[in-house]
């Protein structure tokens, strides 16, 4: 099974996708943490992507293919792959088409994760990330037990540079002028595309998920 969790950033994709990825014994293919793992390193990738990231702006589809083929090529990949934030432009989901071809790997289904803007907003201005580890925290919704500190491996939690108000808004636009047509790609070419409400309690949403693949 591969299928793409699909929606605005701040929609709740890594968080569903990480619970369908164990329930299903999938991978969860987040081009958004590859990129950032790249950053760290301090990678050619992450050095061309840093910039780019940081103004809510898209990484050129020639990097990001390369990287999901990379992915998709691999041992990882072979018990199936939900991609988590890709494809984001009608160039990378042409791409992605070739590459399933190319592997015998024909796509289950599309969910979008639906979130209205200023819910977004919301959420991602309150977001913290653990430096260390990744989890992820809201400073009110889902605070940690110790102000900026990791409940799971101590270490500090920050604020992504992305989640800053004025480059939350400039993802949105993003997200709405580039990625939502995507979904015209996926509707015309017979694509499963479901749609579930993504501003409901993560167990929720996630029951309505499980519905939906089991
Ligand atoms: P995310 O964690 O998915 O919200 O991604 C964080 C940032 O990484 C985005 O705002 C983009 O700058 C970049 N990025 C992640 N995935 C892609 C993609 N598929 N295409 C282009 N840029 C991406």
């Amino acid at each position: 099974m591969d299928l793409i969790l699909f929606g605005p950033p701040g929609a709740g994709k890594g968080t569903q996708g990480a619970l369908l990825a164990q329930r299903f014994g999938l991978h969860r293919l987040s081009t958004g943490d590859l990129l950032r793992e790249a950053v760290r390193e301090g990678s050619e990738l992450g050095r061309r992507a840093q910039g780019i990231m940081a103004a809510g702006e898209l990484v050129p589809d020639d990097l990001i293919l390369a990287m999901v083929r990379e992915v998709m090529v691999s041992d990882t990949a072979a018990q199936g792959v939900i991609f988590d934030g890709f494809p984001r432009t009608d160039a990378q989901a042409s791409g992605l088409d070739t590459l399933l071809q190319d592997l015998e790997r024909p796509l289950t289904a599309v969910i979008v994760l639906r979130v209205e803007d200023d819910v977004i907003v919301d959420r991602l201005s309150g977001r913290r990330a653990c430096t260390n580890c990744g989890a992820v925290y809201h400073v009110d919704t889902d605070p940690p037990k110790k102000d900026g500190t990791c409940d799971r491996c101590g270490a500090a939690l920050v604020q992504r540079p992305d989640d800053a108000p004025d480059t939350i808004r400039r993802r949105l636009a993003v997200y709405r002028e580039q990625t939502e047509p995507v979904l015209a790609h996926y509707r015309a070419t017979g694509t499963q595309v479901h749609e579930v409400d993504g501003d409901r309690q993560i167990d929720d949403v996630q029951a309505d998920l499980v519905e939906l693949l089991s």
